[in-house]
């Protein structure tokens, strides 16, 4: 079908898109309504861990959709079980309560860290939260993300959400008062540019807030379920956090969402969280086939392997044309251009004949790569020599 044909005009305009339709898709390639075929290194957002159209979700999806929809969120279902299972199995958590999406999950965390203030720490119900972060576009977590402009976009914003910087302990340190109840960071700041934590930042942060009777909340809705080379990026610092949110990765590409907490962080009574949609059994189903493939033997060894692969081939390019390096963990990497041509890189990529790439300049000056974590590292290669074409004709 032509562009022109699909009644485009009665959706709401909330950003720019492009004139295409994507129709279909499988594993690292997704097609167009002209039959376009592009290299997918966004997927949906490091949403679709296991590419476009994974098989055995497919067959999860089509199985649960016609043994149980939905029982209601008043009853337990057998996918939901199961799925927290695997997650508390594989984690440092002991609890789950599913959402739809990253943001729900963060709102439930900032409940729990408040009602955990109210009953354990006098009323406390500050999150200390980090510059340049995204915690998602509610009012709560977009009082909580400190992207600019968000504070004054929907004023007045959810207060309680003082901002320190990412990797300078003195800076959270400052912030601590009697109405401190929680810190709240992404061990790899996603949409800020790819930015991670250091390790020793973690332990500090673990370290600061034990002393003051702090939680630590890490927002692993980017960094978790594999995408940095270990299940969850907290790993990678051998801390273990109080309370823990995932999304995106963990529902392979459709819409689910987690926030697990260690027991005796759980403070929920009957009626204190909800929502109609969690812990469905179609999600889930499709959530414990994605844990499952992620945690099969040998997977997340392969992640880092083909992580380490795009992170040399990265680092040559940059030397190649005078770039400033590349920075991230596992599959989600970034290339420091230098200047502010992202932007301009990511349209053309796209327009590329015969095939096209799907990049994502989460900076003016920088490219984010998020690709399947099942790439291969022809794709890889394919993905860099397209890359290469383009910049040569900048
Ligand atoms: C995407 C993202 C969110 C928001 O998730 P939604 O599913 O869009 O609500 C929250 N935190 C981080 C770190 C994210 O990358």
């Amino acid at each position: 079908m032509k562009f022109t044909e699909y009644p485009i005009e009665s959706l709401m305009y909330i950003t720019n898109r492009p004139e295409i339709v994507f129709t279909h898709g499988k594993g690292s390639w997704i097609y167009d309504n002209e039959g376009k075929r592009y290299l997918d290194f966004i997927q949906g957002w490091a949403v679709n861990s296991l590419g476009h159209c994974n098989e055995g979700m497919i067959e999860a999806l089509e199985k649960q959709a016609r043994t149980l929809i939905n029982p209601s969120p008043a009853f337990y279902n057998e996918p939901m079980a199961k799925l927290a299972g695997l997650l508390t199995q594989h984690s440092c958590f002991d609890k789950v309560f599913f959402a739809n999406s990253g943001a729900e999950a963060n709102e439930g965390a900032i409940k729990l860290a408040r009602k955990w203030g109210r009953k354990h720490k006098d009323g406390a119900y500050e999150i200390i939260t980090f510059d340049h972060s995204f915690h998602g576009r509610t009012l709560a977590t977009m009082s909580a993300s400190g992207k600019p402009g968000w504070d004054t976009i929907y004023a007045p914003q959810v207060p309680g959400f003082p901002k320190a910087d990412l990797n300078d302990i003195a800076s959270v340190e400052k912030l601590i008062t009697k109405k401190t109840v929680a810190v709240m960071l992404e061990p790899v700041q996603g949409e800020g540019g790819v930015i991670p934590a250091t390790r020793e930042f973690m332990q500090q942060l673990r370290a600061l807030t034990k002393q003051h009777n702090l939680l630590l909340i890490v927002d692993e809705v980017q960094s978790g379920c594999g995408r940095a080379g270990t299940l969850f990026a907290y790993e990678l610092s051998g801390i273990e956090p109080d309370v823990m949110t995932l999304g995106k990765g963990i529902g392979g590409g459709v819409p689910l969402a987690a926030l697990l907490a260690k027991a005796d962080v759980q403070v929920f009574e009957a009626g204190d969280q909800g929502g109609t949609y969690n812990g469905n059994p179609l999600m889930t189903a499709v959530g414990y086939s994605v844990i499952s493939q992620l945690t099969a033997p040998g997977f997340l060894e392969g992640v880092r392997a083909r992580g380490e692969y795009l992170r040399a081939q990265l680092l040559a390019l940059s030397e190649e044309r005078g770039f400033l390096g590349e920075r991230g963990e596992g599959l989600l990497r970034a290339l420091l251009l230098g200047k502010d041509v992202g932007n301009q890189i990511v349209e053309k990529a796209r327009q590329m004949q015969p095939d096209g790439l799907l990049l994502n300049a989460a900076r003016p000056n920088l490219l984010r790569f998020m690709p399947a974590l099942n790439v291969t590292n022809e794709e890889i290669d394919q993905m860099m020599s397209m890359l290469r074409s383009i910049l040569d004709s900048l």
